[in-house]
This record gives C-alpha cells, structure tokens and sequence, in this order.
C-alpha cells in the first residue's frame, strides 16, 4: 500500500510504478485523506462493476478533510450511483451503432475514433464509457490490422482519434506502432489524442513519449480532461509544458458536473489556468446520461447560464463550446 509520509519518494518513481501505487480502495482514500469514513455516503457496491482508482498525484490535490472537494467527488464512490433516474442507460452515446470495425468508431465525417485500450490511470465516476464492453470492443493487437485496413480504404478520413479508455496508458513501444501504422496512411492529415493522463498522471509525460509525438509526420493533437482548476498542479504544470515546447497543440475537453465545476468563477478559473499552460479550452460537455451517474447532472437551462457569465467574463477564446453528444447525430450538438 502507498504510504502517504513518502509522497516525494512516490514522485521520482516512472509512470507505470506510480501506476501500480494508485489507491485502489476506499479506505486508503479516506486515511490519506485524513477523512472519517462514517462522514461519508461511500458506497462498495458502487465500486462492483466500476472499481475506485486514483494515482497519487491527484489525490495529493485534494484538499485533506474536505468531504466536498471538487476532485474527490469525481472519484469517489458514492450510494448515488446506485440511484436510478430515467433517460439513463449503458449506451448513452450510441457507440455500439457507430462501430464499424472491433475497436473502431466512425461516426462523423473524415473522423474515426479507435478504441485502443479499456484502461484508464484513474476511475471518474461520472464516465460516460464506465458501462462500455471493453473486453469485445477495443482495438487490441488482434484486431489492429482490419482498424488499419478500414482506416486505408477510407481515404475521405483525414482525422484518426485515439481514444479508451486512455491511450496514453499504452506503452511507449506500442504508441509508437500505431502512430507509424498510421503514418504510413497517406490521406490522414492528423493524429488526436484524447487523454487524461497529462492532468492524473503527469509522470506519463517522458522524452520518450514526446520523441513518439514529435516524430509523427502526421500532425498531432492532443485533447486533455480537466474539469478543475486544482487538477492543475505542479506536476501538471511542468507535462503541459514539455508538451507545448515540443510543439504539441493542447486542448481541453471538461464534463459540466453538479457540485465539481458548476459555478462561473470555477470555469473561469479553469480557462484561465489551462491556458497560462498553453492549453486552449475547446468542449464543455453536458454529462452523457451513463447509468451511475445521474446525480452529476446539470440541466441545459443552468449550463447555457453558465456560459453567458463566462462570456461576460473572459476572452472568446477562453469560453469552451457547450455540447451535448447525441446517438445518430452527424456531429456534436452544440446548446445555444
Ligand atoms: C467526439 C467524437 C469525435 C470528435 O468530434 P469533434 O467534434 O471533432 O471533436 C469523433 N468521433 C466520435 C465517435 C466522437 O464521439
Ligand atoms: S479518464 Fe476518461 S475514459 Fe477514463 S474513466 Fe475518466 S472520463 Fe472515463
């Protein structure tokens, strides 16, 4: 187990270390978190089909004995996930309508999205995928020369997404077999990485992987998760910007979450700090209605509010699109 009184030791160690040392139970969660577990509507069953997980260079984010803190409350599991609500289901996106290939998603125009991995560094509950067939739906090894075969003989794709589950929880060795694979696709234009490891797991970060993005003859983009200002910490930080000196482009995608970053100065916040670090904010998701996670909900009504302050507030350029993701839709629907 992660003993807390050796945070800067844990920080030296490489990312699949750090990986393996992530709390992966409520109770150690809680000790470090110096919170009473009877303070708490924590819930085991909750974490059933969809286990806690949180590498320590979040958790240090959180604030030590503050049951509402905006970061814990993204991964802790709570009673409410049992709740049913209506509306809400285990497809709530219909990606198994947009699977054309094992692993390989192609529902807009000149994008395809593949499904490289089911793992991910850290467990958010509100995850729109928590419920996704990952054992029979992701691109693994197997299935990766008929991902290719599609992506070749669809030469109107100029996009490939890589997505999850996280990417960049592959490894350094298999990374860079796709991105050649993909390089050796002449009509793609770019390679965009959807990740959330940058902000949970800053270690991810290494010369070896930004030798892998800059060595791409394809343009790389790379869209990060962050919902909060606090996930932004030293460690964070310093990855953003080896990215960014490296010429990378950074993006930001959040979920709008009910008691996480529901407020404007909280979305102020978070622009502004994304983008003192370089990275631009592009989406505000409204929550995809996965089974589990209805209790994060914010009504259209509240999120377009939330917008109009943020444009009173800031830049054009630091307010993100509101968008909602529809099953069958030729796009994102952005909420205006
Ligand atoms: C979100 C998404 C994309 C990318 O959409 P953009 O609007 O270009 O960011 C592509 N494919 C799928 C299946 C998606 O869910
Ligand atoms: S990192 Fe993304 S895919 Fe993984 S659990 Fe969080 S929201 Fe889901």
């Amino acid at each position: 187990m992660f003993d807390h009184t050796s945070e800067t030791l844990h920080f030296t160690k490489n990312w699949q270390q750090q990986l393996t040392e992530a709390f992966n139970n409520i109770e150690d969660l809680c000790h470090y978190l110096q919170l009473a577990l009877e303070d708490l509507p924590t819930s085991v069953s909750a974490t059933k089909n969809f286990p806690l997980r949180v590498p320590v260079s979040f958790a240090a984010s959180i604030q030590k004995g503050n049951p509402n803190d905006p970061l814990l409350r993204q991964v802790l599991p709570i009673k409410d996930e049992l709740s049913i609500y209506s509306g809400f289901n285990n497809d709530p996106v219909g990606d198994l309508a947009s699977t054309v290939e094992v692993g390989v998603l192609h529902k807009y125009h000149g994008r395809v999205l593949l499904i490289n991995t089911g793992s991910c560094a850290i467990n958010c509950r509100y995850c729109f995928r928590r419920n996704f067939p990952y054992s029979d739906s992701q691109l693994s090894k197997q299935y990766e020369d008929s991902g290719i075969q599609y992506l070749n003989e669809h030469t109107e794709v100029s996009e490939v997404i890589l997505s999850g589950g996280d990417p960049l929880s592959l490894n350094d060795e298999r990374l860079k077999s796709i991105v050649q694979k993909l390089n050796a696709i002449k009509h793609l234009k770019r390679i965009r990485i959807h990740t959330r490891l940058p902000i949970v797991l800053p270690a991810r970060i290494t010369e070896s992987l930004i030798t892998t993005l800059t060595g791409s003859t394809q343009q790389v983009v790379l869209v990060v998760h962050c919902n909060h200002a606090n996930e932004i910490n030293v460690r964070v930080k310093n990855a953003l910007d080896l990215l960014r000196n490296n010429g990378i482009n950074l993006f930001n995608q959040s979920v709008l979450l009910k008691d996480v970053n529901d407020q404007p100065n909280t979305l102020c916040d978070l622009s502004e700090s994304l983008f003192a670090h370089g990275v631009i904010p592009y989406y505000l998701h409204l929550l995809d209605k996965a089974t589990g996670t209805g209790h994060f909900e914010v009504s259209e009504t509240i999120a377009k509010e939330l917008i109009k302050q943020m444009q009173l507030r800031l830049p054009g350029y630091l307010v993100p699109k509101l968008v909602k993701e529809q099953a069958g839709a030729l796009s994102k629907q952005t909420v205006l």
